[in-house]
């Protein structure tokens, strides 16, 4: 037993240093982040970013996430879940569970919203964005052509099991932001993160408030003016804001703006008397398709829906082309209009 004895009295401390060191570093990651960490990309054609308190290793899986979203629901990308069943259209085939759910909501929003949202529209938002490769407006035989390979009611969807006639094809972007929204705030709640700030180009989803305590303060952008110039303010907490409008993503063409939300209706370019819609709500998914529903609608038909949807809990801001602003009651104490150029109205 002495040959131990021997060893003992340098190794002692060391090994305490040594248990010490660990006891902290163990007790200082347990602790809450005080501050917050930021990353930017870009996907789902949009810059992204995530404000959080969490470590580097919980953002890269929430960036994950959403590179792997983006990957499977681009109708652009060939290789994509969405793309493979464009590619297909005209034989049965089967979607992955999550995406087949995902697309069972947005028919449940096309119903709600009587087809001014529409999963459809691949053939004419092809023809409008090329994929943000064109840059003049296609030719009106095109768009009427375009109009005959749309429509809702005509998918067959059945569990997984999904039949689309040929020519059609599925366009989801006016839902996918929101849905990724989702999903990285459930990534980063199982990771228990208490506080951060998801921004999908627009499709915001803050998780708790903000790491001093208050609320989230998001900006609303006035949609008449540049990038970062905000109508007003809206405080937050565990909530999704999503705005739409045809101000961020649009093409001009002799003298023309075309944005990228089509009317259904039309096969145009919705030519809206909105010129911004921002959806308050619990998930971000109904948040995306409504903005972009509410918008095609218009004020008239927005505004009837606005009235009911509050009752189940959603709340809006709708801007007029002219100035008038619309706010739901519920936001009294939330919203917050800071442009002298709008005036509030009742509806
Ligand atoms: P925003 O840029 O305002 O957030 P979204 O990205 O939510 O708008 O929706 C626009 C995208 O949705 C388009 O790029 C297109 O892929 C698709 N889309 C366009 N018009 C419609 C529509 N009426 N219904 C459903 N999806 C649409
Ligand atoms: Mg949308």
């Amino acid at each position: 037993m002495t040959g131990s004895g021997t060893v003992r009295p340098f190794f002692r401390p060391l090994f305490a240093v040594i248990l010490i060191a660990l006891a902290g570093a163990l007790f200082f990651r347990s602790l809450p982040r005080e501050a917050p960490i930021e990353r930017r990309g870009f996907m789902m054609g949009t810059a992204v970013s995530i404000r959080a308190l969490a470590d580097e290793e919980t953002l890269e899986a929430a960036f994950g996430l959403l590179h792997s979203l983006d990957e499977t629901l681009s109708a652009h990308l060939e290789t994509s879940e969405i793309g493979r069943v464009n590619a297909e259209a005209g034989s049965p085939t089967r979607l992955s569970p999550q995406t087949a759910s995902l697309l069972a909501e947005a028919l449940a929003w096309a119903e709600r919203t009587d087809g001014a949202f529409d999963p459809t529209l691949r053939p004419l938002t092809r023809l409008w964005s090329g994929d943000g490769q064109n840059h003049r407006p296609p030719t009106e035989e095109a768009v009427a052509r375009g109009l005959g390979d749309i429509g809702w009611k005509r998918v067959r969807l059945d569990g997984d099991s999904l039949l689309l006639e040929a020519a059609m094809g599925l366009d989801l972007g006016g839902i996918a932001k929101g849905h990724a929204a989702d999903e990285t705030a459930r990534l980063l709640r199982e990771r228990h993160v208490a506080s951060a700030l998801i921004d999908l180009g627009g499709n915001i989803v803050v998780i708790g408030g903000r790491p001093d305590g208050g609320p989230w303060r998001i900006g609303i952008q006035d949609p008449r003016k540049p990038r970062g110039e905000c109508l007003g303010v809206v405080e937050v907490r565990d909530l999704s804001v999503v705005s739409s409008g045809n101000y961020e993503r649009f093409f001009e063409w002799e003298g023309r703006r075309y944005g990228h939300i089509v009317d259904p209706a039309t096969g145009c370019p919705a030519d809206s008397d909105l010129s911004g819609v921002t959806v308050l709500s619990e998930r971000s998914l109904d948040g995306d398709a409504l903005a972009t529903a509410l918008f095609v609608m218009g004020r008239e038909k927005a505004s009837a829906l606005a009235g009911e949807l509050e009752k189940e809990g959603f709340a809006f801001i709708l801007a007029g082309d002219d100035g008038t602003l619309y706010a739901s009651p519920s936001l009294e104490g939330v919203f917050r209009l800071e442009s002298k150029e709008y005036r509030l109205e009742e509806r």
